[in-house]
């Protein structure tokens, strides 16, 4: 892909040009090299009637302070279990962490007990889901359900708690915020809506928010206006995030990093800019080439012919042998080591082995 085209697939969400300006801007933010966060070797299986579904196979990444990290890949591959478990929210049973870590503040969140847990989640971790309506009570004003969890943990006032709720509503851009504290869910639209689940995932101000598909529910102009209110909140606060999208043109326009998951494994990561024109795992190409871009017609489409791989019994090796046309005999035997490309940027692909570099070039 080159620079046309990544700016076309951020042209989905955003089809102007002082966006793509700003968002180039937004290349050159400049990341802490301090570590919110550090997930190793995360083992993660179901049991279901049909057998134990190996749904993380030792997914390893690192969020670094006030970074936007998305994670992408098809359904099924493993990013929103990788998000419910740093948020401790997978049943334990039928859900199992096998083998792992989640590092944050020097705890390890496998290892927390529930009230343990309960003390992280919303505070220091928060998380927002897909869809507003169904994480918002129907039957609750606005205000009520900003200040629940801000007087649990902080042990505030009422009148203390519904000045923090206005300056939330502020912040995230809702006007007349006193008067809208009164108000029910279905008396706003839907991207305020979602606007009111972003500031109650704040309120508590979290060193990490994990957005799981926050823009799929809202139309294309919503989700620019929401996916913008990211970039000043993080601008803004220092909140470290990690997206959860299938969107290409999601992680286009508000993306640090992008870690790319398939069949339960990170199988690329890198800088948002080195996954877009430089990729290197043909997965990540596949994914990249199947985006629907403004210069070409339905027809010219490329979608990654087959289905992933079964998680109930995954192949030992590479699992996107069965899709790839570079595959070799190596590849459904073995799976590829990592290899480092540059500072931020890996794969774990049979063709950086320097033998099968002679053979393809
Ligand atoms: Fe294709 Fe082999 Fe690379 Fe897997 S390891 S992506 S099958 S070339």
């Amino acid at each position: 892909m080159n620079e046309h085209q990544f700016d076309n697939a951020n042209a989905l969400v955003c089809n102007r040009n002082e966006d793509l300006d700003r968002q180039k801007g937004k290349n050159r933010k400049t990341v802490s090299t301090e570590k919110v966060l550090t997930v190793e070797e995360l083992h993660v299986s179901f049991k279901t009637f049909g057998g134990e579904v190996q749904a993380l196979r030792g997914v390893s990444f690192e969020l670094y302070k006030g970074e936007t990290l998305a994670i992408v890949g098809e359904s099924g591959c493993g990013k929103s279990v990788t998000a419910n478990t740093i948020m401790g929210l997978i049943p334990q049973p039928p859900g199992r962490i096998k083998n792992g870590k989640v590092l944050f503040k020097g705890k390890d969140l496998t290892k927390l007990s529930k009230a343990g847990l309960r003390k992280i989640q919303g505070v220091d971790i928060s998380m927002i889901f897909q869809d507003p309506m169904t994480a918002l009570n129907p039957t609750l004003q606005i205000g009520e359900q900003l200040t629940e969890g801000y007087r649990t943990h902080h042990k505030v006032s009422k009148a203390n708690a519904r000045e923090k709720a206005i300056e939330m509503l502020e912040l995230v851009g809702i006007p007349n915020p006193e008067e809208r504290l009164k108000q029910y869910p279905h008396q706003f639209s839907g991207g305020m809506r979602q606007r009111i689940v972003i500031a109650i995932a704040l309120i508590c101000e979290p060193e990490l928010l994990i957005a799981d598909e926050p823009t799929t529910a809202l139309d294309v102009t919503i989700q620019a206006q929401i996916l913008e209110l990211f970039n000043e909140i993080q601008e803004k606060t220092g909140v470290s995030i990690i997206l959860i999208t299938h969107d290409l043109g999601v992680v286009a326009k508000i993306a640090d990093r992008i870690a790319v998951m398939y069949a339960g494994k990170v199988i690329e990561i890198g800088e948002k800019r080195e996954i877009f024109y430089t990729p290197q795992h043909p997965y990540t190409k596949g994914l990249l080439n199947s985006v629907p871009r403004l210069d070409l017609k339905e027809e010219e489409l490329q979608p990654i012919e087959g289905t992933p791989p079964d998680l109930f019994a995954p192949p030992v090796g590479c699992p996107f042998t069965a899709r790839c046309p570079f595959a070799m005999d190596v590849c459904d035997r073995v799976y590829p080591e990592t290899t480092h490309l540059t500072k931020n940027h890996a794969v774990n692909c049979w063709l950086q082995d320097e033998r099968a570099k002679l053979v393809f070039t």
